[in-house]
Protein backbone atom coordinates (compact mmCIF):
# COMPACT_ATOMS: atom_id res chain seq x y z
CA UNK A 1 0.00 0.00 0.00
CA UNK A 2 2.47 3.01 -1.51
CA UNK A 3 0.04 5.60 -0.50
CA UNK A 4 0.15 4.64 3.27
CA UNK A 5 3.11 6.01 5.41
CA UNK A 6 3.51 4.17 9.10
CA UNK A 7 4.75 6.69 11.12
CA UNK A 8 5.62 4.46 14.10
CA UNK A 9 7.21 0.52 13.76
CA UNK A 10 7.51 -2.69 15.73
CA UNK A 11 10.86 -3.81 15.30
CA UNK A 12 10.61 -6.78 17.05
CA UNK A 13 6.98 -8.40 15.44
CA UNK A 14 9.54 -7.08 12.21
CA UNK A 15 12.29 -9.33 13.46
CA UNK A 16 9.71 -12.43 14.34
CA UNK A 17 7.68 -11.49 10.66
CA UNK A 18 11.26 -12.21 8.82
CA UNK A 19 12.13 -15.51 10.31
CA UNK A 20 8.24 -16.60 10.12
CA UNK A 21 8.43 -15.43 6.09
CA UNK A 22 11.61 -18.14 5.93
CA UNK A 23 9.51 -20.60 6.84
CA UNK A 24 5.93 -20.21 6.03
CA UNK A 25 3.90 -19.02 3.28
CA UNK A 26 3.58 -15.34 4.06
CA UNK A 27 4.90 -15.60 6.85
CA UNK A 28 1.25 -16.43 9.05
CA UNK A 29 -0.29 -19.19 9.44
CA UNK A 30 -4.34 -18.20 8.37
CA UNK A 31 -4.17 -15.94 5.68
CA UNK A 32 -6.22 -13.38 7.63
CA UNK A 33 -3.31 -12.42 10.42
CA UNK A 34 -1.20 -10.97 7.64
CA UNK A 35 -1.69 -6.99 6.96
CA UNK A 36 -1.59 -7.64 3.50
CA UNK A 37 -4.82 -5.72 3.08
CA UNK A 38 -3.60 -2.65 4.97
CA UNK A 39 0.25 -3.13 4.67
CA UNK A 40 2.37 -3.26 7.62
CA UNK A 41 3.97 -5.57 9.50
CA UNK A 42 1.61 -7.98 11.66
CA UNK A 43 1.84 -7.87 15.47
CA UNK A 44 2.94 -10.74 17.14
CA UNK A 45 1.59 -11.11 20.28
CA UNK A 46 2.98 -12.36 23.68
CA UNK A 47 0.16 -12.49 25.93
CA UNK A 48 -3.43 -11.14 26.59
CA UNK A 49 -5.11 -9.81 29.58
CA UNK A 50 -9.07 -8.88 29.34
CA UNK A 51 -9.49 -6.85 26.67
CA UNK A 52 -6.23 -6.74 25.94
CA UNK A 53 -3.14 -7.67 23.95
CA UNK A 54 0.63 -6.87 24.20
CA UNK A 55 3.14 -7.49 21.38
CA UNK A 56 6.78 -8.44 21.19
CA UNK A 57 7.81 -5.02 20.99
CA UNK A 58 5.63 -4.03 24.39
CA UNK A 59 3.17 -2.52 23.16
CA UNK A 60 -0.54 -2.91 24.45
CA UNK A 61 -3.77 -2.74 22.04
CA UNK A 62 -7.50 -2.77 22.85
CA UNK A 63 -8.21 -6.12 21.31
CA UNK A 64 -11.49 -5.45 19.06
CA UNK A 65 -10.94 -9.27 16.87
CA UNK A 66 -11.06 -11.61 20.59
CA UNK A 67 -9.14 -14.51 18.57
CA UNK A 68 -11.59 -13.77 15.55
CA UNK A 69 -14.48 -14.04 17.97
CA UNK A 70 -13.45 -17.02 20.87
CA UNK A 71 -12.64 -14.99 23.66
CA UNK A 72 -15.99 -13.57 24.66
CA UNK A 73 -14.89 -13.52 27.86
CA UNK A 74 -11.67 -11.86 27.28
CA UNK A 75 -8.15 -12.97 27.41
CA UNK A 76 -7.02 -15.16 30.40
CA UNK A 77 -10.36 -15.20 32.34
CA UNK A 78 -9.40 -16.90 35.51
CA UNK A 79 -11.74 -19.74 35.46
CA UNK A 80 -11.28 -20.75 32.40
CA UNK A 81 -7.20 -20.68 32.87
CA UNK A 82 -7.87 -22.33 36.08
CA UNK A 83 -9.99 -25.50 34.35
CA UNK A 84 -7.11 -25.61 31.43
CA UNK A 85 -4.45 -26.10 34.35
CA UNK A 86 -6.61 -28.40 36.01
CA UNK A 87 -7.11 -30.63 32.89
CA UNK A 88 -3.59 -30.01 31.91
CA UNK A 89 -2.21 -31.79 35.04
CA UNK A 90 -4.66 -35.31 34.24
CA UNK A 91 -2.43 -35.43 30.80
CA UNK A 92 -3.13 -33.66 27.03
CA UNK A 93 -4.74 -36.39 25.52
CA UNK A 94 -6.13 -39.96 25.59
CA UNK A 95 -7.49 -40.97 22.25
CA UNK A 96 -10.43 -42.48 24.05
CA UNK A 97 -13.59 -41.28 25.14
CA UNK A 98 -13.32 -38.96 28.15
CA UNK A 99 -16.00 -37.16 30.84
CA UNK A 100 -15.33 -33.35 29.60
CA UNK A 101 -16.17 -34.41 25.98
CA UNK A 102 -19.49 -35.52 27.20
CA UNK A 103 -19.88 -32.84 29.26
CA UNK A 104 -19.26 -30.11 26.82
CA UNK A 105 -21.72 -32.07 24.16
CA UNK A 106 -24.12 -32.14 27.24
CA UNK A 107 -24.03 -28.24 27.59
CA UNK A 108 -24.95 -27.53 23.82
CA UNK A 109 -27.22 -29.56 23.32
CA UNK A 110 -28.84 -28.00 26.62
CA UNK A 111 -28.34 -24.62 24.58
CA UNK A 112 -29.11 -25.24 21.73
CA UNK A 113 -32.94 -26.63 21.07
CA UNK A 114 -32.80 -28.18 17.19
CA UNK A 115 -29.12 -30.11 18.50
CA UNK A 116 -29.81 -33.54 19.60
CA UNK A 117 -27.08 -35.12 18.80
CA UNK A 118 -23.48 -33.70 18.31
CA UNK A 119 -19.87 -34.70 17.34
CA UNK A 120 -17.28 -33.00 18.40
CA UNK A 121 -14.11 -31.86 15.94
CA UNK A 122 -11.08 -29.86 16.27
CA UNK A 123 -11.97 -26.41 14.01
CA UNK A 124 -14.96 -25.11 12.25
CA UNK A 125 -13.63 -26.14 8.38
CA UNK A 126 -14.22 -29.93 9.78
CA UNK A 127 -17.41 -28.97 11.10
CA UNK A 128 -18.72 -27.73 7.71
CA UNK A 129 -16.85 -30.53 5.60
CA UNK A 130 -18.51 -33.39 8.26
CA UNK A 131 -22.11 -31.36 8.02
CA UNK A 132 -22.09 -31.45 4.27
CA UNK A 133 -21.01 -34.37 3.95
CA UNK A 134 -23.24 -35.75 6.07
CA UNK A 135 -25.96 -34.19 4.42
CA UNK A 136 -24.97 -35.79 1.34
CA UNK A 137 -24.86 -39.31 2.81
CA UNK A 138 -28.31 -38.65 4.29
CA UNK A 139 -29.67 -37.58 0.83
CA UNK A 140 -27.96 -39.31 -1.30
CA UNK A 141 -27.36 -36.18 -3.76
CA UNK A 142 -24.25 -34.09 -4.41
CA UNK A 143 -25.45 -30.56 -5.16
CA UNK A 144 -25.01 -27.91 -2.39
CA UNK A 145 -25.76 -24.32 -2.32
CA UNK A 146 -23.95 -21.44 -0.64
CA UNK A 147 -24.18 -17.67 -0.73
CA UNK A 148 -22.00 -14.93 -1.87
CA UNK A 149 -19.65 -13.57 1.01
CA UNK A 150 -20.69 -16.30 3.24
CA UNK A 151 -17.31 -18.21 4.40
CA UNK A 152 -17.75 -21.65 6.07
CA UNK A 153 -13.87 -22.71 6.33
CA UNK A 154 -11.33 -23.88 3.63
CA UNK A 155 -13.35 -26.86 2.61
CA UNK A 156 -12.46 -27.22 -1.22
CA UNK A 157 -16.70 -26.81 -2.42
CA UNK A 158 -17.45 -24.06 -0.15
CA UNK A 159 -14.89 -21.86 -1.36
CA UNK A 160 -16.58 -20.85 -4.06
CA UNK A 161 -17.07 -16.88 -3.84
CA UNK A 162 -16.33 -16.78 -0.29
CA UNK A 163 -16.17 -14.37 2.23
CA UNK A 164 -13.34 -13.88 5.14
CA UNK A 165 -9.79 -13.82 3.76
CA UNK A 166 -11.23 -14.89 0.22
CA UNK A 167 -12.91 -11.42 -0.05
CA UNK A 168 -9.92 -9.62 1.64
CA UNK A 169 -7.70 -10.43 -0.77
CA UNK A 170 -10.44 -10.47 -3.82
CA UNK A 171 -9.44 -13.65 -4.69
CA UNK A 172 -10.84 -15.86 -8.09
CA UNK A 173 -11.85 -19.61 -7.37
CA UNK A 174 -9.20 -20.95 -5.57
CA UNK A 175 -6.40 -22.79 -7.36
CA UNK A 176 -6.08 -26.67 -6.09
CA UNK A 177 -10.13 -26.98 -5.87
CA UNK A 178 -11.14 -29.17 -8.70
CA UNK A 179 -13.65 -28.41 -11.40
CA UNK A 180 -15.99 -31.92 -10.04
CA UNK A 181 -15.30 -30.34 -6.39
CA UNK A 182 -16.51 -26.75 -7.65
CA UNK A 183 -18.78 -27.99 -9.73
CA UNK A 184 -21.57 -29.39 -6.83
CA UNK A 185 -21.51 -26.08 -5.89
CA UNK A 186 -24.24 -23.55 -6.54
CA UNK A 187 -23.61 -20.08 -5.61
CA UNK A 188 -26.21 -17.22 -4.58
CA UNK A 189 -26.97 -14.35 -4.05
CA UNK A 190 -26.86 -13.61 0.35
CA UNK A 191 -30.50 -12.92 1.25
CA UNK A 192 -32.38 -13.61 -1.90
CA UNK A 193 -35.02 -16.11 -1.65
CA UNK A 194 -36.11 -15.83 -5.34
CA UNK A 195 -32.71 -17.40 -6.15
CA UNK A 196 -33.00 -19.96 -4.05
CA UNK A 197 -36.64 -21.13 -5.15
CA UNK A 198 -34.82 -20.55 -8.52
CA UNK A 199 -32.20 -23.03 -7.66
CA UNK A 200 -34.08 -25.77 -6.31
CA UNK A 201 -37.02 -25.68 -9.36
CA UNK A 202 -33.58 -25.94 -11.68
CA UNK A 203 -32.42 -29.18 -10.09
CA UNK A 204 -35.45 -31.04 -8.78
CA UNK A 205 -33.92 -33.94 -6.21
CA UNK A 206 -30.45 -32.85 -6.87
CA UNK A 207 -29.85 -30.28 -3.73
CA UNK A 208 -28.44 -31.98 -0.75
CA UNK A 209 -28.19 -28.86 1.77
CA UNK A 210 -28.60 -24.82 1.45
CA UNK A 211 -25.33 -24.38 3.87
CA UNK A 212 -25.85 -20.37 5.18
CA UNK A 213 -23.94 -18.43 8.00
CA UNK A 214 -26.65 -17.92 10.67
CA UNK A 215 -26.52 -14.27 10.31
CA UNK A 216 -23.15 -13.56 8.21
CA UNK A 217 -19.69 -11.95 9.44
CA UNK A 218 -17.39 -12.75 6.41
CA UNK A 219 -18.18 -10.17 4.81
CA UNK A 220 -18.88 -8.04 7.30
CA UNK A 221 -21.56 -8.46 9.10
CA UNK A 222 -24.44 -8.90 7.13
CA UNK A 223 -27.57 -10.13 8.91
CA UNK A 224 -30.60 -11.85 7.20
CA UNK A 225 -33.43 -9.92 6.42
CA UNK A 226 -36.52 -10.65 7.95
CA UNK A 227 -37.73 -13.87 6.96
CA UNK A 228 -34.79 -15.09 4.99
CA UNK A 229 -33.41 -17.81 7.15
CA UNK A 230 -37.14 -19.35 7.47
CA UNK A 231 -37.84 -18.86 3.81
CA UNK A 232 -34.69 -21.05 3.39
CA UNK A 233 -36.01 -23.47 6.39
CA UNK A 234 -39.27 -23.95 4.59
CA UNK A 235 -37.35 -24.21 0.76
CA UNK A 236 -35.45 -27.33 2.06
CA UNK A 237 -38.20 -28.89 3.81
CA UNK A 238 -40.46 -28.78 0.40
CA UNK A 239 -37.54 -30.21 -1.60
CA UNK A 240 -35.85 -32.63 0.18
CA UNK A 241 -32.97 -30.96 1.38
CA UNK A 242 -31.63 -29.93 4.45
CA UNK A 243 -30.75 -26.72 5.81
CA UNK A 244 -27.44 -26.11 7.54
CA UNK A 245 -26.88 -23.55 9.92
CA UNK A 246 -22.97 -22.82 10.11
CA UNK A 247 -22.72 -21.00 13.90
CA UNK A 248 -19.41 -21.27 13.69
CA UNK A 249 -19.11 -17.43 14.64
CA UNK A 250 -22.31 -16.68 15.86
CA UNK A 251 -23.02 -20.04 17.76
CA UNK A 252 -23.01 -19.01 21.80
CA UNK A 253 -21.54 -15.57 20.81
CA UNK A 254 -24.96 -13.73 19.75
CA UNK A 255 -27.25 -15.46 22.36
CA UNK A 256 -26.88 -18.37 24.81
CA UNK A 257 -28.33 -20.16 21.71
CA UNK A 258 -26.25 -18.06 19.26
CA UNK A 259 -28.41 -16.96 16.25
CA UNK A 260 -31.32 -19.69 16.99
CA UNK A 261 -31.82 -18.02 20.36
CA UNK A 262 -32.05 -14.97 18.20
CA UNK A 263 -34.22 -16.00 15.23
CA UNK A 264 -35.69 -19.42 16.32
CA UNK A 265 -35.56 -20.80 12.40
CA UNK A 266 -34.83 -24.48 13.35
CA UNK A 267 -31.80 -26.17 10.91
CA UNK A 268 -31.48 -29.55 10.44
CA UNK A 269 -27.81 -29.54 11.25
CA UNK A 270 -25.90 -26.91 12.31
CA UNK A 271 -22.27 -25.75 13.11
CA UNK A 272 -19.82 -24.14 15.90
CA UNK A 273 -16.64 -23.71 16.70
CA UNK A 274 -14.75 -20.50 18.08
CA UNK A 275 -16.65 -19.37 21.42
CA UNK A 276 -17.55 -23.51 22.23
CA UNK A 277 -13.42 -23.88 22.71
CA UNK A 278 -13.03 -21.30 25.08
CA UNK A 279 -9.80 -19.98 22.99
CA UNK A 280 -8.30 -23.95 22.01
CA UNK A 281 -9.36 -25.76 18.47
CA UNK A 282 -12.46 -27.27 19.49
CA UNK A 283 -15.61 -27.44 16.95
CA UNK A 284 -18.75 -29.25 16.49
CA UNK A 285 -21.32 -30.39 14.38
CA UNK A 286 -25.18 -31.60 15.16
CA UNK A 287 -29.03 -31.46 14.90
CA UNK A 288 -31.55 -33.85 14.40
CA UNK A 289 -30.89 -36.91 15.62
CA UNK A 290 -31.75 -39.16 12.61
CA UNK A 291 -29.82 -37.32 10.36
CA UNK A 292 -26.65 -37.68 13.06
CA UNK A 293 -27.73 -41.48 13.19
CA UNK A 294 -25.37 -41.55 9.83
CA UNK A 295 -22.12 -40.90 11.36
CA UNK A 296 -19.99 -43.14 11.93
CA UNK A 297 -20.20 -45.61 13.85
CA UNK A 298 -23.59 -45.39 14.52
CA UNK A 299 -24.05 -45.24 10.19
CA UNK A 300 -22.11 -45.79 7.10
CA UNK A 301 -20.96 -41.89 6.92
CA UNK A 302 -17.52 -41.75 7.92
CA UNK A 303 -15.88 -38.82 10.16
CA UNK A 304 -12.84 -38.82 12.59
CA UNK A 305 -10.11 -37.01 14.63
CA UNK A 306 -7.32 -37.92 16.28
CA UNK A 307 -7.91 -35.10 18.34
CA UNK A 308 -11.99 -34.90 18.32
CA UNK A 309 -13.21 -33.92 22.29
CA UNK A 310 -9.04 -33.34 23.27
CA UNK A 311 -9.56 -32.99 26.99
CA UNK A 312 -7.92 -29.62 27.41
CA UNK A 313 -9.82 -28.08 24.79
CA UNK A 314 -13.59 -29.29 26.09
CA UNK A 315 -12.32 -28.23 29.43
CA UNK A 316 -11.36 -24.43 28.26
CA UNK A 317 -14.88 -24.78 26.52
CA UNK A 318 -16.79 -25.83 29.32
CA UNK A 319 -15.94 -23.67 31.23
CA UNK A 320 -16.13 -20.58 29.05
CA UNK A 321 -19.73 -21.85 27.79
CA UNK A 322 -20.80 -22.02 31.85
CA UNK A 323 -19.66 -18.40 32.61
CA UNK A 324 -21.70 -17.19 29.44
CA UNK A 325 -25.00 -16.47 31.32
CA UNK A 326 -27.84 -13.78 30.30
CA UNK A 327 -25.53 -11.12 32.53
CA UNK A 328 -22.50 -11.62 30.38
CA UNK A 329 -24.10 -11.47 26.76
CA UNK A 330 -26.38 -8.57 28.56
CA UNK A 331 -22.77 -6.85 29.19
CA UNK A 332 -21.23 -7.92 25.48
CA UNK A 333 -24.50 -6.40 24.05
CA UNK A 334 -24.13 -3.56 25.71
CA UNK A 335 -20.31 -2.79 25.31
CA UNK A 336 -20.82 -3.73 21.53
CA UNK A 337 -23.83 -1.04 21.06
CA UNK A 338 -21.73 1.52 23.22
CA UNK A 339 -18.25 1.31 20.69
CA UNK A 340 -20.74 0.73 17.34
CA UNK A 341 -22.27 4.60 18.58
CA UNK A 342 -18.90 6.14 19.43
CA UNK A 343 -17.19 4.71 15.82
CA UNK A 344 -20.49 6.28 13.85
CA UNK A 345 -19.95 9.09 15.42
CA UNK A 346 -17.03 10.16 15.15
CA UNK A 347 -16.81 9.31 11.29
CA UNK A 348 -20.26 11.10 11.45
CA UNK A 349 -18.34 13.76 12.42
CA UNK A 350 -15.87 14.06 9.67
CA UNK A 351 -18.39 13.63 7.11
CA UNK A 352 -17.50 9.96 5.73
CA UNK A 353 -19.94 7.73 4.56
CA UNK A 354 -20.42 4.62 6.58
CA UNK A 355 -23.03 1.91 7.84
CA UNK A 356 -22.24 -0.01 11.28
CA UNK A 357 -24.08 -3.14 10.73
CA UNK A 358 -24.90 -5.63 13.85
CA UNK A 359 -25.70 -8.73 14.67
CA UNK A 360 -26.07 -8.46 18.40
CA UNK A 361 -22.58 -8.12 19.57
CA UNK A 362 -20.73 -8.26 16.63
CA UNK A 363 -20.45 -5.90 14.50
CA UNK A 364 -18.57 -4.39 11.24
CA UNK A 365 -18.05 -0.91 9.57
CA UNK A 366 -18.45 -0.26 5.80
CA UNK A 367 -17.56 2.59 4.22
CA UNK A 368 -20.44 3.11 2.39
CA UNK A 369 -24.04 4.82 2.92
CA UNK A 370 -26.30 1.35 3.96
CA UNK A 371 -27.89 -0.67 3.62
CA UNK A 372 -25.38 -3.44 3.34
CA UNK A 373 -27.45 -6.65 2.02
CA UNK A 374 -25.03 -9.03 0.00
CA UNK A 375 -21.51 -9.30 -1.21
CA UNK A 376 -22.06 -6.83 -4.07
CA UNK A 377 -23.15 -4.28 -1.76
CA UNK A 378 -20.02 -5.01 0.14
CA UNK A 379 -17.61 -5.36 -2.50
CA UNK A 380 -19.03 -1.62 -3.30
CA UNK A 381 -17.82 0.37 0.04
CA UNK A 382 -15.04 2.30 -0.29
CA UNK A 383 -12.53 0.16 0.83
CA UNK A 384 -9.41 2.27 0.62
CA UNK A 385 -11.18 4.51 3.61
CA UNK A 386 -10.67 1.67 5.91
CA UNK A 387 -6.45 1.45 5.37
CA UNK A 388 -5.78 5.04 7.06
CA UNK A 389 -8.22 4.34 9.65
CA UNK A 390 -6.38 0.86 10.93
CA UNK A 391 -3.60 2.25 10.65
CA UNK A 392 -4.80 5.24 12.82
CA UNK A 393 -6.37 2.83 15.55
CA UNK A 394 -3.15 0.84 15.31
CA UNK A 395 -0.91 3.59 16.05
CA UNK A 396 -2.81 4.45 19.07
CA UNK A 397 -3.25 1.28 20.12
CA UNK A 398 -6.61 -0.45 18.79
CA UNK A 399 -6.26 -3.62 17.27
CA UNK A 400 -8.93 -4.16 14.22
CA UNK A 401 -9.21 -6.77 11.98
CA UNK A 402 -7.29 -5.84 9.34
CA UNK A 403 -9.54 -6.20 6.62
CA UNK A 404 -12.84 -4.07 5.43
CA UNK A 405 -14.89 -7.43 5.14
CA UNK A 406 -14.20 -8.61 8.76
CA UNK A 407 -16.66 -8.38 11.91
CA UNK A 408 -15.18 -6.73 15.04
CA UNK A 409 -15.66 -8.61 18.08
CA UNK A 410 -16.26 -7.33 21.51
CA UNK A 411 -16.27 -9.12 25.26
CA UNK A 412 -17.36 -9.21 28.61
CA UNK A 413 -13.90 -7.49 29.72
CA UNK A 414 -14.32 -4.74 27.99
CA UNK A 415 -14.92 -2.13 30.38
CA UNK A 416 -14.77 1.49 30.75
CA UNK A 417 -11.37 1.93 30.13
CA UNK A 418 -11.39 0.43 27.15
CA UNK A 419 -14.03 2.04 26.15
CA UNK A 420 -12.37 5.25 26.25
CA UNK A 421 -8.99 4.41 24.85
CA UNK A 422 -10.79 3.37 21.92
CA UNK A 423 -13.23 6.89 21.38
CA UNK A 424 -9.70 8.75 22.23
CA UNK A 425 -8.33 7.16 19.09
CA UNK A 426 -11.57 7.82 16.85
CA UNK A 427 -11.19 11.19 15.96
CA UNK A 428 -8.15 11.36 14.59
CA UNK A 429 -8.62 7.69 12.53
CA UNK A 430 -11.96 8.94 11.53
CA UNK A 431 -10.52 12.31 10.34
CA UNK A 432 -7.30 9.80 8.54
CA UNK A 433 -10.65 7.88 6.84
CA UNK A 434 -11.96 10.89 5.76
CA UNK A 435 -8.56 12.42 3.92
CA UNK A 436 -8.06 8.57 1.94
CA UNK A 437 -8.01 8.99 -1.64
CA UNK A 438 -8.60 5.48 -3.48
N1 LIG B 1 -17.66 -21.02 9.39
C1 LIG B 1 -17.68 -19.72 9.74
C2 LIG B 1 -18.97 -18.98 9.73
C3 LIG B 1 -16.49 -19.08 10.10
O1 LIG B 1 -16.52 -17.78 10.42
C4 LIG B 1 -15.29 -19.81 10.09
C5 LIG B 1 -14.02 -19.14 10.45
O2 LIG B 1 -13.90 -17.97 10.56
C6 LIG B 1 -15.33 -21.16 9.75
C7 LIG B 1 -16.52 -21.75 9.41
C8 LIG B 1 -14.06 -21.97 9.75
O3 LIG B 1 -13.62 -22.18 11.05
P1 LIG B 1 -12.08 -22.52 11.32
O4 LIG B 1 -11.29 -21.31 11.01
O5 LIG B 1 -12.07 -22.91 12.77
O6 LIG B 1 -11.74 -23.68 10.44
Amino acid sequence: MACVSFPYDAPVSQTLFDRASLVTPGGVNSPVRAFRAVGGTPRFMVSGTGPYLTDADGREYVDLVCSWGPMILGHSHPEVIAAVQEAVARGTSFGTPGEGEVALAEEIVARVEPVEQVRLVSSGTEATMSAIRLARGFTGRAKVVKFAGCYHGHVDALLASAGSGVATFGLPDTPGVTGAQAGDTIVLPYNDLDAVRAAFAARPGEIACVITEASPGNMGVVPPLDGFNAGLKELCAANGALYISDEVMTGFRTSKAGWYGVDGVRPDLMTFGKVMGGGFPAAAFGGRADVMAHLAPAGPVYQAGTLSGNPVATAAGLAQLRLLDDAAYAKVNAVSAEIRGLVSAALDKEGVAHTVQAASNMFSVFFTDGPVRDYEDAKRQEAFRFTPFFHSMLAQGVYLPPSAFESWFVSTAHDTQAVERIAAALPAAARAASEATA
